[in-house]
């Protein structure tokens, strides 16, 4: 009955008190009921909710927060992690990534995204919106892993009638693995992956296909300013615009990058209850040579959330490096040290995340799921509290979490996550494979 027993803890939900935690300021107790859901939060809280725990987890005065929520990445991209770096954006996808990602197999996406969920797991991240190719393997990764996700198969026709109705068919069949398989944390959504590699025809067929299965849209939206420039010439309007005129705007959109928007697409955005999802490690590595426009989406009432990118260009996924990445990046774009305070920075990772995806999460209250992150309070790092929050955006990073639970269950207690040496192995693996084949062919 106590963490140090871990006889069957990781197999499956069980009621759980997590004690002596530190929620907003107040030392309190968590109860967890073995649906997964948090049946409440306070001092002495099992007593009040007079229930018995099956798991006695002593947090040791930690900090509990939601768990992270990561709203952009391409997770199984993993195994390309430092694979081709310090490279011009379009060098780089044309020399390296592109030519490696042709030898991609099922099993590679597979051990990719384990090896990323494992990443997310011991980083504090418990949701992921994904964008990639053979996403049912994406599927059956996640679903082992514990965590959520919102699965997107990367729709690319570049401007092709016959490549379009392929990728309706790929995003057809992610829908229809994902319905069955019948899992609360798994969802799936379109994935036009750009204005500039899908045509209109394809941007229209996924808003319906959105609405008619009432999913989400995930995008990337004006990363470089060569795509406005280029999207202004074909179509005469600039990317959200356009995109816009196709019925891709909506509250169920998430769109990653947003570097590039000027004040009148934010207010579009806003107007549409969008999502942007900010990357500003990926953008800063890219050199995109422009930050989202922060301040101009919040002030248009659009809904700004993290990510990481995907780890060919970030290159690791890591929220809380992200969290205090995104405020350093604004206060210097914007050459204003008030704006993204630290405040702004975790909801963005918590609350705003999990409204982008839809997801009843990113908060620790009573009756919504139990994705919950214990960070240590006894690393260097948060010595001394003075301010948490500030702690935890500016001088943490994910080492410091110590126990990570999705939708009641554990997945990492003290540092130890189950079956975590099989899949570096496995990815390792994997990864050495996909370059050899790459080299000989
Ligand atoms: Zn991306």
């Amino acid at each position: 009955m106590t963490g140090d027993d871990n006889n069957g803890i990781f197999d499956k939900n069980h009621s759980l008190l997590i004690t002596n935690v530190v929620v907003e300021g107040r030392t309190v107790d968590i109860a967890v009921d073995e649906k997964g859901m948090i049946a409440g939060i306070g001092e002495k809280q099992w007593k009040e909710w007079n229930g018995e725990a099956d798991f006695l987890i002593d947090g040791n005065g930690a900090l509990a927060l939601p768990g992270l929520v990561n709203t952009h990445t391409h997770a199984a991209m993993s195994l390309l992690r430092g694979y081709a770096d310090d490279m011009i954006l379009q060098d780089w996808l044309t020399q390296k990534i592109w030519p490696l990602e042709a030898h991609l197999t099922p099993e590679d996406v597979y051990w990719g995204t384990k090896l990323a969920c494992i990443e997310m797991i011991r980083s504090g991240t418990t949701a992921f919106n994904d964008m990639y190719f053979m996403m049912d393997q994406a599927a059956k990764a996640v679903d082992e892993a514990g965590i959520r996700a919102v699965l997107s198969y990367g729709f690319i026709d570049l401007f092709n009638a016959e490549k379009r109705e392929v990728e309706c068919k790929a995003t057809e069949n992610l829908a229809a693995t994902v319905k069955g398989m019948n899992n609360p944390r798994i969802k799936f959504a379109v994935g036009p992956h750009s204005p500039y590699t899908v045509s209109p025809e394809g941007l229209k067929w996924c808003a319906e296909f959105a609405q008619a299965q009432h999913c989400g849209i995930h995008i990337h939206l004006s990363e470089t300013e060569k795509e406005v420039t280029d999207c202004v010439a074909q179509y005469g309007k600039r990317p959200a615009a356009h995109v816009d005129t196709c019925g891709i705007l909506t509250p169920r959109t998430v769109a990653a990058h947003c570097c590039w928007l000027d004040e009148a697409e934010c207010q579009l955005l806003g107007k549409r209850g969008v999502s942007a999802a900010h990357n500003p490690a990926s953008n800063m590595k890219l050199a995109t040579n422009r930050a989202m426009p922060y301040p101009w989406l919040k002030a248009a009432g659009a809904n700004p959330c993290l990510g990481t990118d995907g780890c060919s260009s970030n290159n690791n996924l890591d929220m809380f490096e992200e969290m205090k990445i995104a405020a350093l990046l604004q206060k210097f774009f914007w050459n204003n040290p008030t704006i993204l305070p630290a405040p702004e920075a975790l909801a963005m990772a918590t609350a705003n995340g999990a409204k982008a995806l839809g997801f009843p999460t990113g908060r620790l209250v009573a009756g919504t799921p139990a994705d919950i992150i214990l960070v240590s309070n006894r690393d260097a790092c948060n010595i001394p509290i003075h301010n948490a929050t500030s702690n935890l955006v500016y001088a943490c990073n994910g080492g410091s979490v110590e126990t990570t639970i999705c939708n009641g269950r554990i997945l990492m207690l003290d540092r130890g996550i189950p079956g975590e040496a099989d899949v570096l192995n496995g990815a390792a693996e994997a990864a050495f494979g996909l370059v050899n084949r790459a080299k000989s062919a």
